[in-house]
């Protein structure tokens, strides 16, 4: 039986959840039987595919102009991918959508204190102290999503309460 390929594009600061959440969706769709679920991870894709790229406006367009060409490719073949990128621009999100099968956009939002409270990587510390420019949130634009499919309030819910309004809306559109 073949299934139906989708794209959900976690957009959203470093720190918000995009990956741990990805990561338990992954592992939530495989129990309900879903067999393709491909992850795309900004951290990891950007040691490869995008490791020439840095952190101006045009290597992030970039970056997200590779990750959606493979999203396509995948999503198009029945693949449920799951990419969690940054992706601050709203025009290359939308380019994005344009060119992704099936697309499902998750505003992960959390607030700027609960991120530089949590600052999982450290990588906060060191953008106020001005050691990493071009830092989104700190010393770089996020352009919020205007019409997200899914917005989810990482400061304020679960990750289980997270990854189930991910699977309500995919089981409520026919996606699973
Ligand atoms: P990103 O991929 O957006 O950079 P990560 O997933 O790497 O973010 O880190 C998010 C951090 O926030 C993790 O340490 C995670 O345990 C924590 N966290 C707290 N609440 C949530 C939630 N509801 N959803 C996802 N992550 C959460």
């Amino acid at each position: 039986m073949s299934e139906e390929g989708f794209t959900i594009w976690f957009t959203g600061w470093s720190g918000a959840g995009k990956t741990t959440i990805a990561i338990a969706l992954e592992e939530e769709l495989k129990k309900r039987g879903i067999r393709y679920v491909q992850r795309l991870d900004g951290d990891i894709v950007r040691e490869g595919l995008c490791s020439d790229l840095g952190f101006s406006k045009n290597d992030r367009n970039e970056n997200i102009k590779r990750a959606s060409f493979v999203a396509e490719l995948l999503s198009k073949n029945g693949v449920a991918t799951l990419v969690s990128f940054i992706s601050p621009y709203r025009n290359l999100r939308d380019y994005a959508r344009e060119n992704c099968h099936n697309f499902i956009e998750v505003y992960v939002k959390c607030d700027k204190e609960t991120l530089i409270e949590r600052d999982v990587k450290g990588l906060y510390r060191q953008a106020i102290e001005g050691k990493i420019p071009e830092f989104t949130g700190i010393s770089d634009p996020y352009e919020e999503p205007l019409n997200p499919e899914i917005i989810l309030n990482t400061a304020d819910e679960t990750l289980f309460e997270s990854v189930k309004t991910v699977i309500e809306y995919l089981d409520k559109n026919g996606y699973i």
